[in-house]
């Protein structure tokens, strides 16, 4: 796999930081299992961040933070189980995607939008991170999006066929990390349906008054 589209510095330093909504970190995450360059980046931003954290003046303790160094260990020992469980069943996706699906990606029970897009939407925790949409598209070939910018982030990791618009090609590895400046129009380009992973943190914005009137009916 040879990945040309990457994640944004600010996007992956809010990732670090464990700022970004549920949406984007699962996207992120995704892509992180996959490319060695992010990957790597991250790692980076962490060991500033732990220069940082050692060079920083300590403060005394309340007895209720003393306690939380138990609280993290519990919660690391369930999280890891979980991940374990999760990773011994192939969905053809990487992990922190494949722990969110409920079958293999060829399984998925698409739900028709508009003539060659089809969705799936992706359940979200409900915590205080929980924003915006994550979802499963797929584009039949040949098939344009509809012309839409954001009023918030977008991020689109592409798991199978491609997709070309204003920016370049996107194929499969590559990530899409669009604000709120862009107005884009992809289009699938090979004989294979395009699917994607996609985070919003807030609703689409359209251009054409048709794609304005569907938006509420395809929840986008
Ligand atoms: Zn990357």
């Amino acid at each position: 796999m040879s990945i040309k589209h990457h994640i944004n510095d600010d996007t992956l330093l809010a990732y670090v930081n464990n700022t970004l909504p549920e949406t984007l970190s699962v996207v992120v995450a995704t892509h992180l299992a996959i490319c060695p360059e992010c990957r790597k980046t991250v790692e980076l931003m962490e060991d500033m961040a732990a220069m940082y954290m050692l060079n920083a003046e300590p403060e005394p303790l309340s007895p209720a933070e003393r306690d939380i160094p138990k609280i993290l260990d519990d919660g690391f020992v369930r999280e890891d189980k979980e991940a374990s469980s999760a990773e011994t069943v192939d969905k053809g996706v990487p992990s922190p995607l494949a722990e969110r699906l409920p079958v293999h990606l060829d399984d998925i029970p698409w739900r028709r939008l508009v003539p060659g897009v089809s969705h799936y939407p992706l359940s979200l925790s409900g915590g205080d991170k929980t924003k915006g949409a994550l979802r499963l598209l797929k584009i039949s070939p040949g098939t344009p999006m509809p012309e839409h910018g954001h009023t918030g982030q977008e991020l689109t990791l592409i798991l199978s066929g491609s997709y070309i618009d204003e920016m370049g090609r996107f194929q499969v590895g590559d990530i899409a990390d669009l604000d709120d400046d862009v107005m884009h129009r992809p289009v699938s380009d090979t004989e294979k349906d395009c699917i994607c992973l996609i985070a919003t943190d807030a609703p689409l914005r359209f251009k054409g008054l048709i794609s304005r009137m569907l938006q509420p009916i395809i929840g986008i």
